[in-house]
């Protein structure tokens, strides 16, 4: 099953994939399942049940609606870095053998086709492709055996991270946070749609059409199940809860010349079998002008 969340009209709607076409209600609609959020945290059950629901809905025109993340309030976002071998040399890291864990705020959030805004107080913005995994049940002290039966599903994260702020101190968590830098979508499919940890999936970033990273999702250091494990042996993982597991080598910082983000770039993040996440850069100053 794929779920879209969107707003049109200002109003709230989720909307499930049939064959291609995306049948959705509206929050106030009768047989209005609910966010995604909600579904989730009602179990498997309520996902298949919403499912059943949607597919007699209306057809809804993506193109005639806002997008929104497919969540956008989950209890944790859990960032992790330097997960794929090249791009901890890249960035002039030895290989942790330990996850870097770091946290983004829901402050940072927007949706496919929303812009990334580059802030006035940097020209370091920077893209970061990502594989989500969305926890669908609450997760403490499971094993790596176990841990891929507590994800609900996947999709994905552009990581847009401001370079200087992010290495300002040891602690990334500035860099990482800026408004409007964390994109995620386009939308939430559910694990049994994919490989078991999207094991072999391949991603790819693309910056105005030039492809900037391109891995599989077996070159992370600390795959799905090895990073709920390690995750869940100090703090319980709740239905919901956002897991962004990082990024691939390619990043702009660390390529010769460096490459940033700039105003009027479309950066898309693709995972095989999930979808592309595209989203448009844009000046902060510019925005707020024409707001
Ligand atoms: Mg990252």
């Amino acid at each position: 099953m794929r779920f879209v969340s969107f707003k049109a009209d200002d109003v709230v709607g989720l909307a499930l994939d049939l064959d291609g076409a995306w049948h959705g209600l509206r929050d106030g609609d009768a047989g209005y399942p609910g966010d995604l959020l909600t579904l989730i945290r009602a179990g498997d059950a309520a996902l298949a049940v919403a499912a059943d629901v949607l597919k007699r809905a209306p057809v809804v025109d993506l193109d005639r609606v806002t997008l929104l993340p497919p969540i956008s309030n989950p209890e944790k976002i859990v960032c992790v870095g330097l997960n794929y071998t090249d791009h901890s040399a890249e960035s002039g890291f030895q290989q942790p053998d330990f996850p870097t864990i770091f946290g983004r705020f829901n402050s940072s959030l927007i949706a496919h086709g929303a812009p990334i805004l580059r802030p006035e107080v940097s020209v370091q913005l920077d893209y970061e492709g990502e594989l989500v995994a969305v926890i669908g049940k609450a997760a403490r002290e499971v094993s790596e055996a176990n841990a891929l039966d507590y994800v609900a599903g996947y999709s994905i994260f552009n990581d847009g991270s401001i370079r200087d702020y992010q290495f300002k101190a040891p602690q990334w968590t500035p860099g990482k946070n800026f408004d409007d830098t964390g994109a995620f979508g386009p939308w939430f499919v559910t694990s049994d749609e994919l490989p078991p940890g999207c094991a072999g999936l391949r991603l790819q970033t693309r910056l105005n059409g030039h492809v900037v990273q391109d891995a599989s999702i077996d070159d992370m250091v600390f795959p799905v199940a090895k990073l709920i494990a390690i995750l869940s042996s100090f703090m319980t993982l709740q239905p919901g809860d956002v897991i962004v597991t990082g990024t691939p080598s390619g990043v702009g910082v660390a390529r010769k010349p460096q490459l940033f983000m700039k105003d009027g770039d479309i950066c898309e993040v693709e995972i095989e079998g999930i979808g592309i996440l595209s989203n448009p850069v844009k000046d902060r100053s510019v925005q707020r002008a024409a707001a």
